[in-house]
């Protein structure tokens, strides 16, 4: 049996929208990843700890559909969508990530 991964197919991109005082500022938004690449856009992160993330595309018809993971194991751990966060047994609590994104 293959070992379980995290796959999250939707994340935060970052985008930039119109100041209402003029110029633009950053903000994030949560796309499917399929969209986001459609969209070109090119800054991701954990929809849920704001943690970075790796990028893995789909290379084949019948590969894992494309998706994100979590870069830093300790995202994982503490994300509420972590892998090692839902498997954990000692009540710990969902917390940011240490290396956020922004
Ligand atoms: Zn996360």
């Amino acid at each position: 049996m293959a070992a379980e991964r995290e796959r999250f197919y939707e994340c935060e991109v970052k985008r930039r929208r119109v100041r209402a005082t003029g110029g633009y500022e950053p903000f994030w938004k949560v796309k499917a990843i399929d969209v986001a690449l459609e969209d070109n856009d090119t800054e991701f992160r954990c929809m849920s700890c704001n943690g970075p993330v790796k990028l893995f595309k789909r290379r084949s018809e019948d590969g894992p559909a494309t998706h994100i993971e979590h870069k830093l194991k300790s995202d994982s751990e503490y994300c509420s969508a972590g892998l090692y966060f839902l498997k954990a047994t000692d009540g710990r609590l969902a917390r940011l990530s240490a290396s956020p994104v922004r």
